[in-house]
């Protein structure tokens, strides 16, 4: 399930705690929900929900109010807000449309420009993935979208929550979009007590109950802009949230128990970077090939295992040599996994360094001078090694 994050900012900021009573909101719709709702009351909510919008309603680099202009804003803007902040995509975002103003631009463009502009960003997966849409796109269509869900979730790379978000807000169309804040928003409304995973057809059905058939763009803004500033996971807001008086979680005090969220599992790895030196000093770096995690990015060489420290030995080194420990331990959390790399280093000499390039394993890597690292698109786990080797340095 994709999933925005939630505002960081307006997540703490002037929020109740909710085992007071809220003040209710002035707009807010009284109902009961205890059957399912009608269309009508269902056209109400959506209603007091777009009142809040043309109020509270926030600004982006990539809103408008209305349906979008520009097709590509939106897509670029939502897949970069799939897991990441709104405060950290505004540079981001700004700097994409700066490097790749359209999507011509960006088909034209190679995966390692593309990476440059991501870095940082994280889940690396999404700029692969815009780009190869952004090639099929120009390839098939001359670069237009689709003008329907059905067809945009055609397009390589784009899944229900992305081709809802393209066909409401840029084509005004009343297609449901359903992400982390969304559900949130409507297992509570509704009072939906089970885990994500079991209620998401029911969740989805209620969100597209509650579309209303005009102002889809602006619908779409709101509920996102509701789950990520009132409705938040902890102490939401309820007195300022246009559902506060329909809302079955707020009335039964079940507030803290929905969405009921599974404990994501964790694999626990460790593992061993290599970073090798050549008489010069130029550090060997290759692209990462191996499918999945951090594929396409430059790194240097690193292998790890499952479990902790105490299965390092069975990691072995690309070269035989002295190899020394350097640096403190990196840990770095990915979705599924939490990482701890201990580092090595090696300085071979000329010989070392043939012998190392005519072993090595089949990458296409390449030994480059420090001070050209910028040119190469790291993921952040490996900006975080050359940030502890340079403080070796100092
Ligand atoms: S929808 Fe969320 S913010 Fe609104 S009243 Fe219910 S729990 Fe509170």
């Amino acid at each position: 399930m994709k999933s925005r994050s939630t505002d960081s900012k307006a997540s703490s900021a002037g929020l109740k705690d909710i085992s007071e009573p809220p003040e209710p909101d002035s707009t807010a719709l009284s109902t009961d929900l205890s059957a399912d709702l009608s269309a009508d009351l269902s056209a109400d909510l959506s209603a007091a929900l777009l009142n809040w919008y043309d109020r509270s309603g926030r600004d982006f680099p990539w809103r408008m109010r209305g349906a979008h202009s520009n097709p590509y804003m939106v897509w670029v803007s939502e897949i970069m807000l799939q897991q990441t902040t709104v405060k950290t995509v505004i540079p981001y975002f700004h700097r994409f449309m700066e490097k790749f103003p359209d999507i011509q631009a960006l088909a034209k463009a190679s995966i390692e420009d593309v990476f440059l502009m991501w870095q940082g960003l994280g889940y690396y997966t999404r700029a692969r993935k815009l780009h190869e849409c952004a090639r099929y796109l120009v390839d098939n269509t001359g670069g237009e979208f689709p003008k329907t869900y059905r067809e945009l979730l055609k397009l390589p790379g784009i899944g229900p929550y992305t081709a809802a978000s393209i066909s409401s807000l840029a084509f005004d169309l009343p297609e449901a979009v359903v992400d982390g804040n969304v559900i949130r928003v409507i297992s509570r409304l509704y009072g939906i007590q089970k885990s994500t995973a079991v209620s998401l057809p029911e969740v989805k059905e209620k969100a597209q109950n509650l579309m209303p058939k005009t102002r889809a763009a602006d619908y779409t803004s709101a509920i996102m802009d509701l789950g990520a500033t009132v409705c938040v996971p902890q102490k939401p807001d309820c007195g300022a949230c246009p559902f506060s008086k329909s809302c079955a979680a707020l009335k039964d005090g079940l507030i803290d128990k929905i969405p009921l969220t599974e404990k994501l599992q964790k694999t626990g790895k460790c593992g061993k970077l290599f970073w090798i030196e050549n008489e010069n000093g130029d550090v060997y770096i290759r692209k990462r090939t191996e499918k999945g995690l951090l594929h396409g990015l430059t790194e240097f060489p690193w292998s790890a295992v499952e479990g902790g420290r105490s299965r390092l030995d069975d990691i072995s080194f690309p070269i035989n040599g002295d190899w020394q420990n350097f640096g403190n331990v990196i840990r770095h959390v990915f979705t599924h996994i939490d990482l701890e790399l201990h580092l090595f280093k090696i300085r071979l000499s000329k010989d070392g360094e043939a012998g190392f390039l005519t072993h090595k394993t089949n990458d296409s890597g390449i030994f480059v001078p420090k001070n050209k690292f910028s040119d190469f698109p790291f993921s952040t786990l490996m900006k975080k090694i050359i940030k502890e080797e340079a403080k070796q340095q100092e």
